[in-house]
């Protein structure tokens, strides 16, 4: 295995930034870039380096990290002359963190591997929470044998980390992810406004159901912001309106129906419609409220 030292990190966000500074933390050399360049700025007065391009940052890395929106996002960091397949070392492992499609990851995957690049789609789940914790769950795709010389990297930001399969297959896991847990965000908001309509006590309500089948990490996460109207984010509505769209689109082209990934699509694709899409994803909350006539947010 090789000794993976050098880890130049693309795209300093909400995710990116706590994990690079976990990395940092576990003793790699991290060089970080990102786009508005102040953020650099914070991984460096935590340890690292700031690079002013991606070029730059990717030099002499060994492993390069990609962390940012979405698929043209990723197209665009690691395309082009100033881009990561331009300039990282032949041999290097490229692990995007991002969620993008699945189709994407697999081109960008066979794209990398012509510019000499061992590619590993990795998305992640666990929230701002698990990044700045280093708990995050990482679904990984590509050569088994470049998943096993990610690990010591990718032990240092996650806890659950699990090869699931060939390039893309990662994107894959994390659609069905972003499928459950709005799923999930939806049927919480929907019981917190019926608790509400009947006053009952709603945090003795949500104690109790979190112990319970009902209970899930969607509820423990989410349930207080929720009853504090505190939507922050976190994870914004027009991310996972982004993600929706993945796991849709992928099931059409897979010939498979997903009726409640459909509707709640349309919920989320709402709370973008009216405004709410830089919130926090527990903001779902407010598109149940105005089905309901039963908030100030109409
Ligand atoms: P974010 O806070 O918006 O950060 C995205 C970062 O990417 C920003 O630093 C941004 O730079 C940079 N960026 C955006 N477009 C770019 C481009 N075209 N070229 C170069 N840099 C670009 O997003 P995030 O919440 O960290 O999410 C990042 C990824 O993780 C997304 O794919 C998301 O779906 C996924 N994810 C997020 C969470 C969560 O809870 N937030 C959880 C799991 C997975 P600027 O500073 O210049 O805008």
């Amino acid at each position: 295995m090789s000794e993976n030292k050098n880890v130049a990190f693309i795209g300093l966000g909400i995710m990116g930034l706590p994990m690079a500074k976990n990395l940092v933390k576990a003793g790699f050399q991290v060089t970080g870039y990102n786009r508005s360049p102040e953020k650099a700025q914070d991984l460096a007065s935590a340890g690292g380096t700031a690079a002013a391009s991606v070029a730059e940052a990717v030099a002499n890395a060994d492993v390069v990290i990609t962390m940012v929106p979405d698929s043209p996002d990723v197209e665009a960091v690691v395309g082009g002359a100033d881009g990561v397949f331009a300039n990282a070392k032949k041999g290097a492992l490229w692990i995007d963190n991002s969620t993008i499609r699945p189709d994407v990851a697999v081109v960008l995957a066979d794209d990398a591997r012509a510019a000499g690049l061992r590619p590993l789609d990795g998305p992640v789940s666990g929230g701002e929470a698990g990044a700045i914790d280093g708990v995050l769950s990482i679904m990984v795709g590509g050569e088994k044998a470049d998943f096993d010389d990610a690990e010591t990297v990718l032990n240092a930001i996650g806890k659950t980390i699990v090869h699931v399969g060939p390039s893309g297959s990662g994107q894959t896991v994390k659609a069905a992810n972003q499928l459950i847990v709005a799923s999930n965000i939806q049927a919480l908001s929907e019981a917190v406004v019926f608790l509400e309509a009947y006053g009952v006590d709603t945090q003795a309500a949500l104690a109790v159901l979190g112990g319970g089948l009902a209970g899930s990490k969607v509820l423990d996460q989410k349930g207080q912001k929720i009853l504090d109207r505190n939507f922050d984010p976190g994870f914004r509505l027009a991310l996972h309106h982004k993600d929706m769209g993945i796991v849709t689109s992928a099931a059409r082209e897979a010939g498979v129906v997903l009726p409640l990934g459909a509707l709640v699509a349309q919920l989320v694709a709402s709370t973008v419609a009216t405004g709410d899409g830089s919130l926090d994803h527990s903001g779902l909350f407010r598109g149940v409220e105005r089905l309901s006539g039963s908030s100030d947010n109409k």
